[in-house]
């Protein structure tokens, strides 16, 4: 950590400071420029107390950290890339992986008509809310263990892995009974005791970029979640709010670059949830897969026009291989990167 101090301070105020910071357990040394005089305290700041609290003392202008505050997620941990299964598909390093299914399970016609398709696609992971996150509590919440029930069905008929989301710490043991990988939406990307119990699940976890979480913030959350007890994290960048209203969510291309530089995590692009309209989900997947995504997670429902939530941004299944088939070119060149 580096302290900055106020100028024209005496020696003895200065070495006031320092045996505070060696109090601390840091070894402060002393750097004196041609008006300011900082301390650069060494010392591991993940393990000790941070010296934040040192902004107190009326020597004190700045305290600014220079480590960074994650450690299991990020390169200089594992420089190589991870990668897992999810049921038996591959995610993360050379591979691409597509999650693909409907935004809520209605029905297990619904949910058939999807699978059917997906398959014929050659995509193997299925995706649906049991449980839903929904602005107004007048909106469909969700068929809950009903739609659990359903995704079952799904897994067993067709042999597809399964992705969906917890809200709730009750509801993980049925959740992970079903799921292989277990979705931390968006509104939950920051309820650390939600994180912390999924975790000891021991399923994958999709955890996706909050609203408004910074990267920082956001690798943070998949910190938690290997701290305490799950190595397979995957990392997904879904937009976040911006001033723009043309579009649902902006989404943050680059936080992909930058995750992919930072952490060792497999990475995907939900296009979906950032268009918020079907037209905007082709050029957003593109911009999402040039950017290096490792895999993609979109929305398809057999009849958008009668989809219970995110109606407008979900593909018609009908259409769906259209518009994988456009994207394959840009996939083959990520395989390349
Ligand atoms: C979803 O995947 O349907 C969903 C609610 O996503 P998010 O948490 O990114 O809004
Ligand atoms: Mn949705």
């Amino acid at each position: 950590m580096i302290i900055v101090l106020h100028k024209g301070l005496s020696d003895i105020e200065i070495e006031k400071v320092c045996s505070d910071v060696e109090q601390a357990g840091y070894q402060p040394k002393i750097i004196r420029g041609v008006e300011e005089v900082v301390l650069a305290c060494v010392g591991d700041e993940q393990s000790h107390s941070s010296l934040e609290a040192l902004t107190w003392l009326p020597e004190v202008e700045r305290v600014l950290p220079v480590q960074k505050k994650y450690k299991l997620v990020s390169r200089d941990f594992k420089p190589e890339d991870s990668t897992f299964l999810v049921h038996h598909t591959p995610f993360g390093g050379k591979n691409f992986s597509t999650i693909a299914g409907p935004c809520s399970i209605e029905s297990l016609d619904q949910c058939r008509k999807t699978a059917e398709m997906l398959k014929n696609c050659g995509i193997n992971t299925f995706r649906g809310g049991a449980f839903k996150p929904r602005t107004s509590p007048y909106a469909f919440q969700g068929l809950a263990e009903e739609g659990l029930k359903i995704l079952a069905k799904i897994k067993e008929e067709f042999d597809m892995g399964i992705v969906t989301e917890v809200l709730g710490v009750e509801h993980i043991d049925a959740t992970a009974e079903v799921a292989d990988m277990i979705q931390i939406g968006a509104r939950n990307c920051q309820n650390y005791h939600l994180l912390e119990k999924v975790a000891k699940a021991g399923t994958p976890v999709l955890l996706k970029r909050g609203l408004a979480t910074t990267i920082d913030e956001w690798l943070l959350a998949a910190e938690y979640i290997i701290y305490h007890g799950t190595n397979e994290v995957m990392l997904c960048e879904r937009g976040i709010r911006t001033y723009e209203t043309a579009t649902r969510f902006t989404l943050d291309v680059a936080a992909i670059a930058v995750a992919l530089r930072e952490s060792h995590l497999p990475i995907i692009v939900d296009p979906s949830h950032p268009a918020g309209h079907v037209n905007y989900v082709q050029p957003l997947a593109r911009a999402g897969i040039a950017a290096g995504a490792h895999g993609m997670i979109v929305e398809t429902h057999p009849c958008p026009s009668k989809a219970v939530s995110d109606a407008a941004q979900q593909i018609a299944v009908d259409k769906f291989s259209g518009f994988y088939d456009d994207l394959r070119p840009w996939i083959d060149l990520r395989k390349m990167l």
